[in-house]
C-alpha cells in the first residue's frame, strides 16, 4: 500500500516520468510546453547519469524524479550533455551544486561556454531580451573545469560498470555528440536525429523532422550522423523533443529526404535578400503540414502550427544561417 501511494504522489509531482526499461528512464523539463524538452536517466544499480538537464528551472524535476526512485542527488555521477544549447545544458551548473559525485561530460568544443557562460548568456539575452532569457532559462551557472570530462568520439564513461560511449555527431551543431548504451543498443541523440513531437503519433508511428536551429546546420554532416546511428540498427532511440522512438530506420529514412528539401527550399530562397527568412519559413509550413496530414495528422493549421511554431521559426533561421554560410 505505501509503495502504491508513494507511486502516485511522484506521478503528481513530476512531469512526464516514464520508465523505458533496463533503467532508462525520462521526465519532462517543464519548458516551453508539455512533452516538448526530455531529461533522460540511465540508472545502473543505484548510480545515475542525467541525459541533458532542460534549464535551470528543470532542476526541482529531477531532484524529484531521483527520490522517486529512492535516490539522492549524491547518487548521480555524470550530467551527459548532448550539446550546449540551452533546453538541454541550461540547467546543467545548477544541477551540478547539488550533486557533489557528479562530472559533466560534453563535446569539448562546449567546454568553454559551459566554464564561463557569460557570452552564451549575452547572445540569448541579445536574441531574446533579458526579461524572456531569465523567465525562460533562469540564468547559467558556471561550471568548475575540475568537473568536466570532454567527451570526443569514442571516449566512453563507466556507470557502475555499464560502459557509455560517445560519439562525434555533427550537422545540428559542431558541439552535438551522440551518447550509445551499448547495453541496450540505445543512443540518446539530443537534437541530431530529428524532433518528433508524441503530439503527432498516428496509427502510421510517429512523425519526425530534422532541427536546423542555428548557427551550425551543414545538411551532408547531419545526413551522415543519421546514417550511422541507422547502420547500428539500434533498438531505440531518445530524443531530447521528445523521448522514446523504435522506428529508428524508416524516422532515419525519412529525415534523409527530408533533410535534401530542406536544402532545395534553402536555394529557392539563395538570392533573396530581406524577408527571406519569412518566405523560408512558408515553405517550410507547406512542406511539414503537407508531411504530417500524408502522415495522418488529423489537425487545423492553426493547431499545427501551434505545435510546430518554434521550431519553424528556428529551422527558416538556421536555413538562412546556412546560406550566409555558403556565401563566406
Ligand atoms: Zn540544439
Amino acid at each position: 500500500m505505501h509503495t502504491h501511494h508513494h507511486h502516485r504522489e511522484a506521478q503528481e509531482v513530476i512531469p512526464g516520468l516514464r520508465h523505458f526499461g533496463q533503467g532508462i528512464y525520462g521526465l519532462d523539463s517543464g519548458y516551453t510546453r508539455d512533452e516538448f524538452d526530455a531529461i533522460h536517466l540511465i540508472v545502473e544499480k543505484g548510480r545515475v547519469a542525467v541525459i541533458d538537464t532542460g534549464t535551470q528551472y528543470s532542476v526541482p524535476f529531477v531532484l524529484k524524479a531521483l527520490k522517486s526512485l529512492g535516490l539522492g542527488p549524491e547518487a548521480v555521477d555524470f550530467i551527459i550533455l548532448t550539446h550546449v544549447h540551452l533546453d538541454h545544458a541550461g540547467g546543467a551548473g545548477a544541477l551540478l551544486q547539488h550533486c557533489p559525485n557528479a562530472q559533466v561530460t560534453l563535446h569539448p568544443r562546449g567546454t568553454r561556454h559551459m566554464v564561463d557562460p557569460s557570452k552564451l548568456w549575452d547572445a540569448v539575452c541579445q536574441v531574446y531580451t533579458p526579461e524572456v532569457a531569465h523567465r525562460d532559462y533562469g540564468g547559467l551557472t558556471p561550471i568548475d573545469r575540475a568537473r568536466i570530462i570532454e567527451t570526443p568520439e569514442g571516449q566512453t564513461v563507466p556507470l557502475a560498470g555499464r560502459e557509455i560511449v560517445f560519439w562525434d555527431a555533427p550537422g545540428h551543431a559542431k558541439h552535438h555528440v551522440f551518447i550509445h548504451d551499448p547495453k541496450t543498443n540505445s543512443f540518446f541523440t539530443g537534437d541530431t536525429f530529428g524532433i518528433s513531437y508524441r503530439e503527432l503519433d498516428t496509427a502510421q508511428g510517429p512523425y519526425i523532422f530534422a532541427s536546423c536551429t542555428p548557427s551550425q546546420f551543414e545538411p551532408e554532416a547531419l545526413k551522415a550522423s543519421i546514417t550511422r546511428v541507422m547502420r547500428s540498427n539500434p533498438r531505440a532511440v531518445y530524443l531530447t523533443h521528445y523521448a522514446e522512438l523504435r522506428t529508428v530506420q524508416e524516422a532515419g529514412d525519412f529525415l534523409l529526404g527530408q533533410i535534401d528539401r530542406y536544402v532545395e527550399i534553402a536555394h529557392r530562397h539563395a538570392d533573396k535578400g530581406a524577408g527571406r527568412a519569412r518566405a523560408i519559413e512558408n515553405d517550410l509550413q507547406t512542406m511539414m503540414f503537407a508531411e504530417a496530414r500524408g502522415h495522418g495528422v488529423d489537425m487545423s493549421d492553426a493547431q499545427l502550427r501551434t505545435i510546430l511554431d518554434i521550431d519553424l521559426r528556428l529551422n527558416a533561421d538556421g536555413i538562412v544561417c546556412y546560406l550566409d554560410g555558403l556565401k563566406a
